[in-house]
């Protein structure tokens, strides 16, 4: 009964699903994003027991669990800790390349912001790079009210 399953080759199809939804953010995901859109500050979550600035902020310490952190404002500045640079066009990515997926460690944070890092000349990209953010003039309470990083 199973013999035509052993001598049927194997189809695969790729497909794309498009799901439209909404998620909320949560109390510290909504202070953070209105903050950058209507101060373009960026805020982070400080744990004084562990002296360490998250960023994207939490609303406890991954490390110690506290639960009463404190907010600080870290700089739009800082150096690019790693990144990838895709090597082709694609829907996924939010712009056209050449551009990098960078971890950013920003100038008073002790985690790294994923974003996007443009603006490079050849040979220019590599971990310890200086770079500050560009923000878009109309925000919307969104990570890509950053437009991107770009070497200081
Ligand atoms: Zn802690």
């Amino acid at each position: 009964m199973t013999d035509w399953i052993e001598q049927t080759e194997d189809m695969v199809y790729k497909g794309r699903i498009k799901v439209p939804y909404t998620w909320w953010v949560g109390e510290t995901g909504s202070h953070f994003f209105t903050t950058l859109r209507d101060e373009k500050k960026l805020l982070g979550t400080y744990c004084a027991k562990c002296d360490m600035v998250f960023i994207p902020p939490r609303k406890n310490c991954g490390r110690c669990f506290n639960q009463d952190l404190t907010w600080k404002e870290v700089a739009d500045e800082g150096t690019l800790v790693t990144y990838t640079v895709p090597a082709y066009e694609a829907d996924i990515h939010p712009i056209k390349p050449p551009f990098a997926y960078g971890i950013i460690k920003l100038d008073g944070a002790d985690t790294g912001l994923t974003h996007i890092v443009t603006g490079f000349g050849d040979g220019q990209l590599k971990a310890g790079l200086r770079v500050k953010a560009v923000f878009k003039e109309d925000r919307d309470g969104h990570i890509l009210d950053i437009r991107h990083f770009q070497p200081v």
